[in-house]
């Protein structure tokens, strides 16, 4: 037992205010051990430095470490807290986690600094509690049992105090998550130093489902989705600190080393914590989170902050979900989504959205068998515009229902109007985004165009991209792609290879046809591991009977190339550019499979010899193609 220990208990028990106790604390261990310095840091519900007794450090040296965020580099009492351990700098002159404060330490003529945490009730750190050496030394057997001892009488006095201190921390806490609430995240970003790029990050969490819960169950079930949730991104964390920004969202200052390297894999923890149903209110939710991160990158706090929330918006936006992370080009990214969705709502109000339609064509004959169409916008002064230029106003759900139904119409009255004209006509093959599986009313739109037109559902395939389909939210959509192919209509995933998807996917997630993306198709050197994956995916595709289609043949050679691998469908610019709809007519009369006396669409340069006007009209693109 410490010689004072009854005496610091005293004060303790008479109610004497925390930092006379801890004061008296500091001067008792001084004396014991003469050359000492000792010093006691509160730690305040945000993870911010709070000299609460330090008698004999400069005054210039306290100054410095208060208001410090708790963290791997902020010294020994920082990060003591931070790591909720001992931690013994032996050597402040040549420790990392000194650099922010050696030169105060060492004019102070501090030489070795350790320090140990001090826990609140709750397993939290409340406090560190340190002694200064005016050599480089380890501590002896004797000084740590003084560090132990002490240690415990300050647990007693800051947890004592932290009950007196409620009010205070009420200020700072969030009532509902008992997380720091967004006063303390303010003052802590503030806090936070900003010269080492890459040295800490910022999460923003935002709950998916709040809204709905709210809705659905009411505000306590909401509330029990909120505190659910709390609890399990702050204990995900650890040592980080989460904040409750306030609504549904969270912050978290990460400056754990491992979680800097693979931001995605921290984020990763928090999805996955998420993931377990909790009881809200007595009904079973299942939390899901959208984040948005950013890395100091020699900036201000708060520019990591806007970036952090640019990211979260972006990722909210695009309807992905998920995690993610800011990139110089996304602000820019941000605005052009934004002015497309302004084009193509002003297009559909005015009438300038049409479809274009690409030739599908048989490897073999070089016969028509379908057409995809493609969205088109023509500008007030008559320029047609290709989809991929306003393509990112299609992960805006309003305007991609919008166009989807326009869309699905134009093609239905199309379709009619070839089959009305005699031409054996086969499908189409319509695009659709993540936005019109979750508006849920795909089939009411396909009864209301094709229906209406009096075209079977079997001349249609829908074309989901393969980045759509996997992910996060992949059983809502894996569950609507079945409900549709059991009503009869046939799906194909686009953009095959691009995505995250896998060969499985094809397993839990049946389809009619794939589309190997051009990139692949661009790829087809004989050395190339592209050529492997290709004929992999089209063996594999063989025996589960479904079909494949290359996308973007430019050549001659690799049209030949995919046919002898055993790729019978094939569409790009070798056959035909899209065309109007007047010009599709026509290729079709040409070159439809099953047309009498139908021709086979031949490369340009066979063309040439063959059907000279057409094929110079399909290379420069007078039948209407843009660009
Ligand atoms: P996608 O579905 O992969 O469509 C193929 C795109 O590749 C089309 O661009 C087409 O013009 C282009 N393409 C075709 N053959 C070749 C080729 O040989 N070489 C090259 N370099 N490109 C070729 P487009 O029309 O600009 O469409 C871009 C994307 O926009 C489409 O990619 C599709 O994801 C989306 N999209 C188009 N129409 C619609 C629509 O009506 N609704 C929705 N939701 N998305 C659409
Ligand atoms: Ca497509
Ligand atoms: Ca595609």
């Amino acid at each position: 037992m410490l010689c004072f220990e009854n005496r610091i208990l005293r004060l303790i028990a008479n109610g004497a205010p925390v930092q006379d106790t801890v004061h008296q604390l500091c001067q008792e261990v001084e004396a014991l051990l003469p050359g000492v310095i000792c010093t006691v840091m509160r730690i305040d519900p945000a993870g911010l430095l709070d000299p609460l007794a330090a008698p004999s450090l400069p005054a210039e040296l306290s100054g410095a470490i208060g208001g410090l965020m708790m963290g791997p580099d902020a010294g020994s009492c920082g990060r003591a807290a931070y790591l909720r351990q001992p931690v013994f700098v032996t050597d402040i002159s040549a420790d990392p986690k000194w650099a922010k404060l050696r030169d105060l330490a060492l004019a102070a003529g501090l030489k070795a600094c350790w320090s140990a945490p001090i826990t609140g009730q709750d397993g939290k750190p409340v406090g560190a509690l340190a002694l200064y050496f005016r050599e480089p030394r380890s501590p002896l057997e004797p000084e740590r049992t003084v560090i132990a001892q002490c240690v415990e009488l300050c647990e007693i006095a800051l947890r004592r105090h932290e009950r007196v201190a409620d009010r205070e921390r009420r200020a700072s806490v969030d009532g509902l998550t008992r997380l720091p609430n967004r006063a303390a995240f303010n003052m802590a970003l503030a806090s936070m130093a900003c010269d080492a790029p890459g040295s800490w990050a910022l999460f923003i969490v935002d709950l998916d489902n709040l809204k709905t819960v709210n809705d659905l169950f009411g505000h306590p079930a909401g509330d029990g989705l909120i505190r659910a949730a709390g609890e399990r991104i702050a204990a995900a964390m650890l040592p980080d600190v989460t904040f409750r920004l306030g609504g549904d969202e969270f912050a978290v200052i990460v400056q754990y080393p491992e979680a800097l390297t693979d931001l995605e894999a921290r984020a990763g923890r928090i999805f996955a914590a998420l993931e377990a149903p909790a009881d809200c209110d007595g009904h079973v939710v299942v939390p899901a989170a959208t984040i948005g991160g950013a890395v100091l990158a020699g900036n201000a706090a708060a520019d990591v902050y806007q970036n952090a929330d640019f990211a979260l918006y972006h990722a909210k936006e695009t309807g992905r979900g998920g995690f993610v992370r800011y990139w110089p080009g996304i602000g820019s990214r941000i605005t052009h989504r934004l002015d497309a969705i302004r084009d193509v709502t002003a297009a559909l109000a005015e009438g300038r959205i049409d479809a274009y339609y690409q030739p599908v064509v048989r490897l073999d004959t070089r016969e028509i068998v379908g057409v995809e169409a493609l969205c088109r916008l023509r500008t007030a002064a008559g320029e047609v515009i290709a989809a991929s230029e306003f393509q990112d106003a299609t992960s805006d759900v309003k305007v991609a229902a919008a166009l989807t139904g326009r869309m699905l119409s134009i093609v239905a009255k199309d379709v009619r109007g070839w089959l009305d004209a005699g031409i054996p006509f086969q499908y189409v093959g319509v695009n659709v985004s993540t936005a019109d599986f979750y508006a849920g009313d795909l089939t009411r739109k396909l009864e209301h165009s094709f229906g209406r037109a009096g075209v079977s559902l079997d001349h249609l395939i829908l074309e989901v991209s393969e980045n759509v389909s996997v992910g996060r939210r992949d059983k809502v959509i894996s569950a609507e792609i079945s409900r549709l192919r059991r009503s009869g209509v046939r799906v194909s995933l686009d953009d095959f290879g691009t995505g995250h998807a896998s060969l499985t996917h094809l397993v839990s997630m049946p389809v009619d046809a794939i589309k190997i993306d051009r990139s692949f198709v661009a790829q087809l050197w004989p050395d190339d591991p592209a050529m492997v994956i290709v004929q992999g995916l089209i063996d594999i595709a063989r025996q589960l009977d479904i079909r494949v289609v290359a996308e973007g043949i430019e050549t001659e050679v690799q049209a030949s190339q995919l046919w002898m691998m055993g790729c019978v469908l094939g569409q790009g610019f070798e056959f035909s550019r899209a065309v109007d709809r007047t010009a599709m007519t026509e290729l079709l009369r040409r070159y439809a499979e099953g047309m009498d006396g139908a021709i086979s669409l031949m490369s340009t340069h066979a063309m040439t010899r063959s059907l000279p006007e057409l094929a110079t009209g399909l290379r420069t693109g007078t039948y209407g193609a843009p660009r």
